[in-house]
């Protein structure tokens, strides 16, 4: 036998045996107990587990403030324990801001369906303030992939299309890593991560955002730090309810 020969068969026995051996070995080597995941109660009917933050409750804005460059209250509308979108009066935000996080939020497109593709209940969740996962009809209303119900906005479509009927209440929950920068020249060191179950079905399962979602023009990545959570007013009378949050 050549020497190399019997270099390969020698490791290849001495790793068998020793992978037998590991495994043979201590099973509390392998057992982790500290930290001990810390208790949470979960919820019924997806309210807000006991450690999350509740943005909207369904009663006031005192966790938001409107968008506009002048800030002040919410001019939105809130009635039978949702918020709708009224129109023209800009988008809204969280007073507090959030990098990487857990969020449920529930939505409803009006249920008179008055228009089509775009201008059918589309308003969005804009994750940091800048990253828009779509909301839209998308119940039989077929406008461009990246730009329906799910979307990560004129970057990715969803897996599927989850969509209840229009006045249905539809929810996303999503999982958020942020993205993050390289402190001395603010170039991406690691594009934002999103994973997202429509309606309880996995539409996204740790897609990259590539940077802003912007109507016109392609994605933009300047650094920043953590930022609101902001909902569209695109025109539509789209609601909003239970919306909780899990900074991770
Ligand atoms: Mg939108």
């Amino acid at each position: 036998m050549k020497k190399l020969q019997f270099l390969a068969l020698f490791m290849t026995t001495f790793a068998f045996f020793a992978e037998s051996y590991a495994q043979q070995g201590d099973p509390k080597a392998t057992e982790i107990w500290e930290p001990e995941p810390k208790v949470v109660t979960p919820s019924e009917a997806n309210k807000a587990p006991s450690d999350a933050i509740v943005l909207f409750d369904g009663k006031d804005f005192s966790n938001w403030i409107s968008s506009n460059k002048e800030g002040g209250a919410s001019k939105w509308e809130i009635k039978d324990g949702a918020m709708s979108v009224a129109g023209g009066t800009g988008d809204i935000q969280t007073k507090q801001t959030f990098g990487d996080f857990q969020l449920h939020i529930e939505w409803r497109t009006p249920a008179k369906v008055e228009s089509e593709g775009q201008d059918r209940g589309n308003s969005g969740i804009f994750l940091q303030e800048r990253y828009e996962l779509q909301v839209l009809d998308s119940y039989q209303n077929r406008t461009y992939s990246n730009g329906q119900a799910g979307s990560i906005y004129k970057q990715t479509m969803p897996m599927v299309n989850a969509a209840k009927k229009p006045g249905e209440w539809q929810m996303y929950d999503v999982i958020y890593t942020a993205p993050r920068f390289h402190p001395h020249n603010g170039a991406v060191a690691s594009f934002a991560k999103i994973t997202v179950l429509h309606n309880g079905v996995l539409i996204h399962n740790g897609t990259i955002i590539q940077g802003t979602t912007p109507y016109v023009g392609t994605p933009q990545n300047i650094a920043h730090g953590k930022g609101a959570l902001r909902l569209q007013d695109h025109g539509n009378p789209t609601s909003y309810r239970n919306i909780w949050i899990r900074e991770l």
